[in-house]
């Protein structure tokens, strides 16, 4: 059985949401998962906020806003009456459960319950239509089966044991919607697999029903070589490997959530990566080998903070590093690089959040360096050790610019360098046309 995502764009017009079965082979047992309608979750967030700081006048101006474009969307949608008047009725129900939060105490719970309207609406009216058509499918509530431990971490076990019950139940039904995104937290309250989340889902279910293969639909023709919003001439990159993948989404790429290759890679369930706008590209296949000798693929993460600790402490001593990763634990502050000499421990981390505090325990270690606005480079391949050559032609594409760090060695696919924000675009290029 294979799982099929479709991205916000790929519902994100009527007549996208109508296409949807020139990819989908109804005749084939699936599970197509959706993501909201694009822009939706946006607005989501927008409406938690404005309760969150008690505009209510706000809240209400935002949800009657994004309620008329759902308006729109279903007339659309539906060419009979009675299918319209249950596409009406859907839209009410969610829309009033969003004006009622009114009335409550605003906490971190209703603002999840707010985060998880756009998917149950997009499947819903997703199910309302392939009735209207005339195309057997079951809706299958995501809050039945997706489930995160007291570490929001997903249980692929939970997941196995509740949905397969639900799929058996159907045995003559070929297609099973649900929603991508939101699950159940520890507590049993609604939650969510955080932003982009949609194809973590996919990835799980994958996981958890053992499928034959997960399939991320968006629009465009898999992971490219490079960004393709500044490189030109980027190509998609036919095979790739799930750490490979899992860098490159890490590191920007963002076609794919970083966590959802864990799970696939777990199971070994092959992962595709394809276009809604132009179905018969052969996109990225994301499976268990790596292709040896080669180098696939640049991407950029924005926003790096690098920060050097430069201490005689250090010298010959043992246990520094581990009580300068333990100030960035306590923050819960995840690093991303890390290079070091003798004296002195350079690392990046993304999020800045507690910033102040984490410098102010380093500076008991010794001289402290910030340095805001810095890019990481990431150029992920077959960068085992017995090979000679890639590193070289990757530090000679990048000589004419000022590299902060330089991180090679810490995994056989992957070399890094950290560079000011203002000299990605040339980096990215320039490594494009040396090493492609
Ligand atoms: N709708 C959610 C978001 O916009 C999840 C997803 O689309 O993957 O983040
Ligand atoms: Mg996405």
């Amino acid at each position: 059985m294979k799982v099929l995502k479709f991205g916000g764009t790929s519902v994100g017009s009527p007549e996208r949401m109508k296409n949807l079965l020139d990819i989908i082979d109804a005749s084939e047992r699936q599970v197509v998962v959706l993501s909201a309608v694009s822009g939706t979750t946006n607005s989501l967030v927008e409406i938690g906020q404005a309760y969150l700081v008690g505009d209510k006048t706000k809240a209400a101006s935002l949800i009657s806003a994004l309620k008329a474009k759902y308006e729109i969307f279903i007339k659309d949608l539906f060419a009979k009456p009675e299918f319209l008047e249950q596409g009406k009725e859907v839209i009410d129900y969610h829309f009033s459960l969003l004006s009622s939060i009114a009335n409550d105490l605003f906490t971190p719970v209703e603002e999840k319950i707010i985060l998880a309207q756009g998917e149950l609406l997009s499947t819903t009216l997703y199910h309302v239509y392939l009735k209207e058509i005339g195309v057997p499918s079951v809706l299958l509530p995501a809050l039945d089966f997706m489930k995160t431990d007291e570490d929001n971490e997903p249980v692929v076990d939970y997941i196995t044991s509740h949905l397969i019950p639900l799929l058996e139940k159907s045995p003559d039904n070929n297609l099973f919607i649900t929603q991508g995104y939101i699950c159940r937290n520890a507590f049993g309250e609604i939650d969510n697999l955080r932003r982009g989340g949609s194809d973590y889902t996919a990835s799980l279910i994958g996981a958890g029903i053992r499928s034959e293969e997960v399939q991320i639909w968006t629009d465009i023709d898999g992971m490219h070589n490079n960004d393709p919003r500044i490189v030109q001439g980027t190509k998609p990159i036919a095979q790739l490997s799930f750490d490979e993948a899992a860098e490159l989404a890490y590191f920007g790429a963002k076609i794919l959530h970083p966590q959802s290759v864990f799970p696939a890679q777990k199971y070994k369930i092959p992962v595709r990566l394809l276009n809604t706008m132009d179905p018969q590209a052969k996109g990225t296949l994301i499976t268990n080998d790596s292709e040896k000798n080669q180098i696939k693929s640049i991407a950029a993460k924005d926003g790096i903070t690098a920060v050097k600790i430069n201490s005689s402490r250090m010298l010959l001593a043992y246990g520094f590093l581990r009580r300068v990763f333990e100030v960035f634990e306590r923050y819960k502050t995840s690093i991303d690089m890390i290079t070091t000499s003798e004296v002195a421990v350079s690392l990046t981390i993304d999020d800045t959040t507690h910033l102040a505090e984490i410098l102010g325990e380093l500076k008991a270690f010794g001289d402290v360096e910030v340095d805001a606005d810095h890019t990481i480079i990431c150029v992920v391949g077959d960068f085992a050790a017995d090979k000679h050559g890639f590193g070289s032609r990757v530090l000679e594409a990048l000589k004419h610019l000022p590299l902060r760090m330089i991180s090679y060695g810490g995994s056989n696919h992957n070399l890094s360098v950290l560079v000011k924000t203002e000299d990605k675009v040339e980096a990215l290029r320039s490594l494009h046309s040396r090493l492609f």
